[in-house]
């Protein structure tokens, strides 16, 4: 028997005209009032719902299905019952009886009302959480009790689903009765974000179908799952029926067959995967092609990164986009911005990051450390962002896992938790890489860090201040223009989806003849210089030679663009530190000093024109370096500074023009023999890259998954129906294992 509302509508519906029972509901004239239904296209549910199938292609839950058709329902806030919630699903209600699915309570005093208990139990069919259902329809219809940690839906029939090698995965569990009732293998999700990776074991040797629902979570659903189950098949909803149960209200009795039919049609997960990349890197392509096709790249991003209202020099953010970039690499680049804490350098990291998806890279303040160590994302291909990093705890899990992103191109670190037992654990997270890291700090980082990592100063002269001030005066002004990204971002795209990602650089061993090689750091920093090179071939690669495994041959041109962004680095890594700004400052004492007496800071500020903080901040870096000495003995007096050790000198990186005749091999008959630089082994480095862009939108498998997202319990439950356990009594499939017996399964 239907519920009373249902009742009542269905009464009004007949009023108005013809009624005619299809499925487990009605179909009847749309009551839309704009919409002239003379073909009856308009299902009415046993619940009282109803949906119209054609012109306005919407769902009305009962009671603004009521409002619709001129009457109004009886308040009603009563919960719900078993025969009730049987009654809409078109399920016997006798059949719940073994699934240990009863009438409940939830709620004290006043707000106690009539729910349905749904025991969730493991395989051992121990109830492990208990679902409690209070109303038919919308927001607020569940809830969980307190600390109930939920499993997947089904899973005492997990040995008999394994019988009969095949499973549907549905979304909750009004679908798992509906297929259940009809001897249809299957395991419910609690919600579209609860599944979880360990759910895959469970699963091993089966053939796995999901039921994607066409609305709200379904691609979330579909994205968690298929992570751990790149072999699943997908069964696509047929028109009007988001669930199975719902396909069973409409079809009544050709139910089983419909779904047979579909789980023949089902077709495996990887070829709509390819379908779409496919399809995503056409337009991909297609969009950012004249970027793509010009030899001006770099220059082109220079030219957007000032339009978009960043003021003076540009390297330091191209930069930035080239680390970015180089994630696709084995191993990305690591990048630390140095200056003091109003020169810019988060400006700088900021200008690159709206010609990058965001899914590129993800972005920590270190005021916010814990960012860092607790959430969710996958770090494979991207680069963690961290501002102000030489803020962090030194000791915390949040600087080790930044030191090991720094050594390993992997974070890792350990985090203390506690367990299901109550005491606290420790546990190491490893996050897969390959995964680069931008830091910006006032000071350098520690000496292990930064030999593993490029370090960019950002110039803090009078110009650049005063470039920025007409920035912001501009933005006060007219405010600036609207840039379009979408061909960079669609670039990043292309390149994630159907780019070549490895790149050898033939010249490589005639540049590690041809750079000073005076620094010990240098040996580490020219790899960096080699990432540099092989990104910027990457971004050109529609222009470039392919060698003959389809890789990516890096030209002089790389270099000469590597060469002009890396100039002042490479020059302040030999020079180790004196930057040209700190030059500046020591020539200036050196010229205020003609005869040896010393020099104070307030004449510095003159002679530069600079403010208090620069030349201060200057003045440190040289004391640091040695090329400044303070030789006032008065502790907080003063600097009265002299000159110290003379100043390193010269670019270690050669001219272009030095390498061209080595990597045209007709120009010289000495040829070198030119190996590939790679990074680490060439062998199967495209096999490793995962086409899939990190979301953010995806819940990823494993770490940190409690259970605070589910469901508030907004109000205290009492459990009043003793819960049986659910593994014994008849299998509800067991026709169906019957079946199977005597016909081939219809999918392997
Ligand atoms: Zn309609």
């Amino acid at each position: 028997m239907p519920n009373n509302n249902a009742l009542l509508i269905l009464e009004r519906f007949e009023q108005r005209g013809p009624v005619r029972q299809e499925g487990r509901g009605w179909k009847t004239r749309c009551p839309h009032p704009d919409h002239e239904d003379r073909d009856p296209s308009f299902f009415l549910y046993p619940g009282g719902g109803g949906k119209c199938f054609s012109q306005c292609a919407q769902y009305w839950p009962p009671r603004e299905l009521a409002s619709l058709l001129g009457i109004s329902l009886p308040h009603w806030d009563g919960g719900l019952t078993l025969s009730e919630l049987a009654e809409a699903k078109g399920i016997p209600e006798n059949f719940f009886g073994s699934l240990g699915v009863a009438n409940g309570y939830a709620g004290t005093g006043k707000q106690r009302r009539e729910c349905v208990d749904i025991p969730y139990s493991n395989e051992k069919g121990e109830i492990v959480a208990v679902r409690k259902r209070l109303r038919l329809e919308g927001q607020g219809r569940y809830l969980w009790r307190r600390g109930d940690h939920p499993t997947l839906y089904g899973l005492p029939y997990l040995a008999d689903i394994k019988r009969t090698g095949k499973v549907v995965l549905v979304e909750g569990e009004t679908d798992c009765w509906t297929l259940w009732h009809h001897g249809i293998p299957s395991l419910g999700i609690p919600g579209a974000s609860m599944w979880q990776s360990k759910y895959a074991v469970l699963l091993e040797g089966l053939d796995v179908y999901l039921w994607c629902e066409p609305d709200g979570g379904g691609d979330g659903l579909l994205k968690s799952v298929s992570a751990d189950l790149p072999n699943l098949r997908l069964i696509t909803a047929p028109e009007g029926a988001k669930d199975p149960s719902e396909l069973y209200l409409q079809v009544g009795d050709g139910f089983k067959q419909t779904m047979e039919n579909l789980l023949t049609a089902a077709r495996p997960f990887k070829e709509f995967q390819v379908e779409a990349f496919t399809e995503e890197a056409r337009q991909s392509l297609a969009t950012a092609q004249d970027l793509l096709d010009s030899p001006e790249l770099i220059s082109k991003l220079s030219e957007s990164i000032e339009v978009s209202g960043y003021a003076g020099d540009t390297r330091p953010a191209i930069m930035a986009y080239v680390a970015i970039s180089s994630r696709l690499l084995r191993s990305p680049l690591n990048l630390a911005y140095i200056s003091q804490s109003s020169a810019g350098k988060n400006a700088a990291v900021d200008a690159a990051l709206p010609f990058v998806p965001e899914t590129n890279y993800y972005l920590v303040r270190a005021s916010s450390p814990r960012a860092l160590i607790y959430n969710d994302e996958e770090f494979t291909n991207r680069i963690v962002i961290l501002t102000e990093a030489d803020s962090l705890p030194e000791d915390g899990p949040a600087a080790s896992a930044m030191r090991s992103l720094m050594s390993d191109g992997e974070m890792s670190y350990e985090v203390t938790e506690k367990g299901e037992d109550g005491q606290h654990h420790t546990r190491k997270i490893v996050k897969k890489g390959p995964t680069g890291l931008i830091t910006t700090s006032t000071k350098p980082l520690g000496d292990q860090a930064s030999t593993r990592t490029f370090t960019v100063t950002i110039p803090d002269s009078v110009e650049q201040t005063r470039a920025i001030m007409h920035v912001h005066a501009s933005r006060a002004d007219q405010g600036l223009p609207e840039l379009d990204f979408s061909a960079w971002l669609a670039l990043q795209r292309w390149l994630e989806l159907a780019g070549e990602k490895r790149v050898v650089v033939p010249f490589g061993h005639s540049l590690a003849d041809l750079v000073t090689a005076t620094s010990v750091r240098m040996r580490r920093d020219f790899n960096q210089l080699l990432i540099v090179i092989q990104t910027i071939a990457m971004l050109h690669q529609r222009l470039r030679n392919k060698d003959g495994q389809g890789r990516i041959i890096a030209t002089i041109a790389d270099y000469r663009e590597a060469r002009s962004l890396l100039d002042e680095v490479f020059t302040t890594t030999v020079s180790e530190g004196a930057t040209p700004a700190i030059r500046e400052t020591v020539e200036a004492v050196r010229y205020l000093s003609p005869t040896g007496n010393t020099v104070m800071q307030i004449q510095l500020m003159s002679e530069l024109k600079l403010g208090k903080s620069v030349v201060h901040y200057r003045v440190g870096r040289a004391l640091k370096g040695g090329w400044l000495v303070n030789q006032t003995t008065i502790k907080g007096a003063p600097a009265q500074l002299v000159l110290g050790e003379p100043l390193p000198d010269g670019n270690p990186l050669p001219h272009p023009d030095e390498l061209v005749c080595v990597e045209n091999p007709e120009s010289d008959s000495n040829l070198r023999t030119v190996p590939e630089i790679d990074q680490g082994s060439n062998e199967g480095s495209n096999e490793d890259f995962n086409p899939i862009a990190p979301n953010s939108g995806v819940e990823p498998p494993g770490f940190n998954r409690g259970f605070e997202r589910f469901e508030p319990i907004p109000v205290s439950t009492t459990h009043t129906t003793a819960l049986v356990k659910i593994s014994e009594g008849p299998l509800p499939w067991d026709p169906f294992l019957d079946e199977e017996k005597d016909n081939e399964p219809n999918v392997n």
